[in-house]
């Protein structure tokens, strides 16, 4: 197997007294690789200082602040705890930290305004279970990461806000001005922000209520109402017809900066909901959302889709023989052999424990099941080693369909699915396709 330092996508570097930690550390390892990172675990201060510095973006740094116990101040002392303005002193600078505090250091809130006011990132009180720091954890990792683009619409003067500054945090403007075709305009673009100027509030306020009825709306979906001055009445009535809040034009740079923290928390929402943590790709949810969207594109600019599931063979034998620990790791390198094979417009998704589905932009349905034998092929050149010195090898089966001939993303997921079936039923391990109608 390859080193498993690059199965994983994030890594916690954690300053911590191991024998507090030694029943936890491989039951807070089995979580944190579920959430796509590795924990590596330092005792000493030197040495976690020196991996700080030597470290990459993708890292978070984590001390416990019991480790401050029975930690050597210095080489030449013998006493045996270490003050935390020395530990604070020993921490590389250009750096943020991850503090866990003891229930008795969390009571001192003294000590908490000295930490978040010295490069503190977040801090965590303890007692907390390891799952849920994980989580936690894993929060961070996706608020430090580039994310998605989250796209605003705007339907008024645009020139409140400022284009470049939202473009830099990743927030795509999209102005419009036609009152009468928003709803449709919305349902097409599905834009996760929708900014109205108070003077379209009269023929908006209906159209705002029936977007808001749509079965299909997106719950993480936020209208706003601009309004130059406080009008209690107008807001009370913008909040009645389903408007979710209504922001005061201060000045251009103040009503950027608030879209850009909630476009920062409308990201973070789509990301739990729409993805899987193991993997970081696309779950059943985020996957069924951003087919939808494909296939709107592809009839719209008459291009073919290719649909791909893919099922590892025979994996209940692969737990019961080498351990479910490492039946994740399988799964975590079919993750990254098929990632390494898609497109930046096709889509990649964990549908399901061992299951995948891809789909291929601008694909026939022969490219497509070319496509996914490559990916067959290089998962199977992956020698994995089961036990020291013994190595195996796996496969996966697949089946594919396309669009135009099957319109949903329903109908070319159960085409392709039973196209999985047959090719498992003709001995896996090989792509089948769905003949033409
Ligand atoms: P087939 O070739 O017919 O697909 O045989 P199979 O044994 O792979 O059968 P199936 O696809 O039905 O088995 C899926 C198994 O995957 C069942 C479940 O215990 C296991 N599984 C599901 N999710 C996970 C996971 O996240 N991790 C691990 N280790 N196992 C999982
Ligand atoms: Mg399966
Ligand atoms: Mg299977």
């Amino acid at each position: 197997m390859a080193t498993e330092a690059l199965l994983y996508k994030n890594r916690a570097l954690l300053l911590t007294q191991s024998f507090f930690i030694k029943d936890n550390k491989a039951e807070l390892l089995l979580h944190a690789h579920k959430y796509d990172f590795d924990i590596a675990f330092f005792s000493e201060v030197s040495a976690f200082a020196q991996a700080v510095e030597a470290s990459g973006d993708n890292n978070l740094f984590v001390i416990d602040l019991d480790a401050l116990h029975n930690m050597q101040a210095d080489m030449q002392s013998s006493r045996k705890t270490l003050l935390l303005s020395e530990l604070l002193a020993r921490l590389p600078g250009g750096h943020s930290y991850v503090y866990l505090q003891s229930a008795r250091q969390g009571g001192r809130f003294l000590l908490q305004q000295r930490l978040v006011d010295s490069d503190c990132l977040a801090y965590a009180e303890k007692p907390i279970a390891n799952d849920v720091l994980v989580d936690k954890l894993f929060n961070l990792f996706v608020q430090k990461k580039r994310g998605d683009v989250v796209r605003l619409m705007f339907l008024g003067d645009a020139t409140h806000v400022d284009e470049a500054a939202l473009q830099e945090q990743r927030v795509e403007l999209i102005r419009y001005d036609d009152v009468n075709t928003l709803h449709l305009r919305v349902k097409e673009l599905q834009p996760d922000m929708v900014m109205i100027g108070e003077a379209e509030y009269e023929r908006t306020e209906a159209i705002v209520r029936v977007l808001k009825k749509n079965i299909e709306a997106d719950p993480v979906r936020e209208i706003m109402m601009l309004q130059r001055r406080i009008d209690v009445d107008l807001t009370r009535n913008a909040l009645a017809s389903g408007f979710d809040g209504i922001i005061p034009l201060i000045s251009r740079e103040l009503l950027t900066a608030q879209l850009v923290n909630r476009a920062n928390k409308i990201r973070v929402s789509k990301d739990l909901i729409g993805k899987d943590r193991a993997t970081g790709l696309l779950n059943k949810v985020g996957l069924q959302k951003k087919t939808q969207e494909l296939i709107c594109n592809a009839g719209r600019e008459g291009r073919p889709l290719a649909l791909g599931v893919v099922d590892i063979d025979k994996f209940k034998t692969i737990n019961d023989t080498w351990g479910h620990y490492f039946g994740d790791i399988v799964i975590k390198r079919l993750s990254l052999t098929l990632s390494s094979h898609v497109g930046e417009h096709d889509l990649l998704s964990r549908f399901g424990g061992e299951e995948f589905v891809v789909v291929f932009w601008d694909c026939s349905l022969e490219e497509g099941a070319r496509k996914l034998d490559a990916m067959r092929q290089a998962f199977g050149a992956i020698p994995f080693e089961v036990t020291p010195g013994t190595v195996r090898h796996f496969s996966f089966s697949g089946g594919v369909a396309a669009y135009p001939e099957y319109k949903t993303g329903n109908e070319l997921f159960l085409r392709a699915d039973a196209m999985l079936y047959e090719a498992k039923q003709a001995g896996r391990n090989q792509i089948r396709i769905a003949p033409a109608r």
